[in-house]
């Protein structure tokens, strides 16, 4: 392919997603193809000769949309949102376009240097304390990792690095296998599956606390913890905190943890993947008590601040926590540059070598919708889910579980857990809304999460009438199927009443 076919096929491609965008609704959210669909569909190999673009993309619409579960869809009600934009793609192509692998400055300087500059337009935009910000003199700074998960394992790698050091230096009798055997990690069991796995793949224990009844995990519970560790040998090293947590969007109480983290000198990391955006709007700023007595957090772009997946932001108190654990160098990969003191080399803040230029799409998503667009899309969806939250508080029939969080709200049908799973299971079957179950103390709910491009109130109504008409039609049928098992009671009754007379005659 050369440039001239490229600029074709490119400017057809972007004529194909801008439709797709635009005509989202009139897709049934879910897929209706079973697993396995694909495979008959495509050949065995790989074509031996080139074939026109054209008939790639008409095979995008006859293969690949059919098996497409739509995101970016307005009805999408499931996990949390993960919201794209036009600037954000447009970032994509440019960055992709000029093919860099970023792992140090030398490799694409503006690479670099592009991602210090968002980072430090992001924290200020998030009310975060300087010491978080490149440009503070400090050892602080922000760096873009692929996803939470993979900040939440970096910081736990980095405390269980230095861990391990500190207690070398203190305790030159214990071997490296014997304290590193026993490190031990907390979290609450609210937290996201993350975390757990970020303590598998550390290989490091990682103990889930219970959150209080409010689904907050709080300093006491977690000093308790500590307190029975300590006294058993074990050395706490890191506690994950939760601003946001997957199930409800609870909020852990970060000051009193970080009252005991202190105490004990527990790394103390808050994964707020998804609530990490409302840092950015005044009426949310309760959220923010305590995070200048955090070490690291994490939030994702990637889900309601329109940065196209995948982007995470990770920021960290003191990045030589981090390079130190992670350094290792080779003759190939160092530059005249790499001292590290001005100018960061970002692949000794992440896991990978490589490193893409994700800068590029957030710094052009920034400038096009400005703070004040950000901003707004965060309050669009939380005022959406305030109308989802007064529909559902309206109608006698549902019950809220928890305290409407940011876009999330969690309701059920009242009465027993079955109503509310074969509830979601029609609405899944019917495609027109995708909503996710969830469970506390064996109370089954469903999450209802703001999603999509751009939502609308109007989308709210449609997926409220979807909700309330596919209870109605399970309350009627269920009324039927009772009156058809009271009929059949009758009518076996009536059957063993004839048997007995039919015996009684044979006798
Ligand atoms: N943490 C929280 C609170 C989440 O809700 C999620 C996903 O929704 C994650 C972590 C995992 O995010 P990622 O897919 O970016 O690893």
């Amino acid at each position: 392919m050369n440039a001239k076919e490229f600029r074709e096929f490119g400017k057809a491609a972007v004529d194909f997603v801008a439709d797709y965008l635009e005509n989202i609704r009139e897709n049934d959210i879910l897929p209706s193809v079973e697993p396995g669909y694909l495979l008959p569909l495509l050949p065995k190999k790989m074509p031996e000769t080139p074939e026109a673009w054209p008939e790639i993309l008409t095979d995008i619409n006859r293969v690949i949309k059919p098996g497409i579960t739509h995101w970016q869809s307005p009805n999408m009600h499931a996990y949390f949102p993960t919201c794209i934009s036009y600037p954000s793609l447009v970032g994509e192509l440019i960055a992709t376009g000029y093919g860099i692998v970023g792992f140090s400055w030398i490799c694409s300087p503006a690479c670099t240097e592009l991602e210090m500059v968002v980072m430090d337009w992001l924290a200020k935009f998030l009310h975060l304390p300087k010491h978080f910000l490149h440009e503070d003199d400090g050892p602080g700074g922000g760096v873009i990792q692929g996803s939470a998960s993979e900040s939440v394992l970096v910081a736990v790698l980095a405390a269980r690095e230095q861990a391990v050091r500190k207690e070398r230096e203190n305790h030159p009798e214990m071997s490296e296998s014997d304290i590193r055997g026993k490190l031990i990690a907390y979290s609450s069991d609210q937290s996201n599956s993350c975390i757990e796995k970020a303590g598998l793949l550390a290989a490091i224990r990682m103990k889930l606390l219970p959150a209080d009844e409010d689904l907050i995990f709080r300093g006491a519970t977690l000093q308790k913890a500590i307190e029975k560790d300590v006294a058993a040998g074990l050395i706490p090293v890191i506690c994950i905190a939760t601003l946001g947590t997957t199930g409800t969007c609870a909020y852990d109480d970060i000051e009193s943890l970080a009252s005991i983290c202190e105490q004990y000198q527990v790394w103390l990391h808050v994964d707020a993947a998804y609530a990490g955006g409302a840092f950015a709007l005044d009426e949310c700023a309760e959220l923010r008590r305590g995070l200048d007595r955090v070490d690291s957090l994490n939030f994702n772009l990637h889900k309601f601040m329109q940065v196209s997946f995948d982007c995470a932001a990770m920021w960290v108190r003191d990045a030589n926590n981090v390079v130190d654990s992670f350094n290792v160098d080779r003759i190939y990969l160092k530059h005249k540059h790499d001292d590290q003191t001005k100018i960061p080399d970002f692949r000794h803040w992440q896991i990978p070598l490589g490193r893409r230029f994700r800068a590029l799409k957030v710094w052009i998503t920034f400038r096009t919708l400005g703070a004040e667009g950000l901003r707004a899309t965060m309050r669009k969806h939380i005022d959406l889910a305030i109308q989802f939250e007064r529909a559902v508080k309206a109608d006698k029939r549902f019950e809220v579980v928890a305290p409407r969080a940011l876009g999330l709200v969690c309701f059920r049908a009242k009465g027993d857990n079955e109503i509310t799973a074969q509830l979601q299971h029609r609405l899944m079957e019917r495609k027109k809304i995708y909503m996710v179950k969830a469970e506390h103390c064996g109370r089954l709910f469903l999450r209802f999460s703001i999603c999509g491009m751009d939502p609308k109130p109007s989308d709210i109504e449609f997926a409220w009438t979807e909700i309330e008409t596919q209870l109605t039609a399970i309350c009627a049928e269920d009324q039927v199927n009772a009156r058809k098992a009271g009929d059949i009671t009758d009518l076996s009754h009536h059957l063993t009443g004839l048997q007995l007379t039919n015996e009684t005659l044979r006798r």
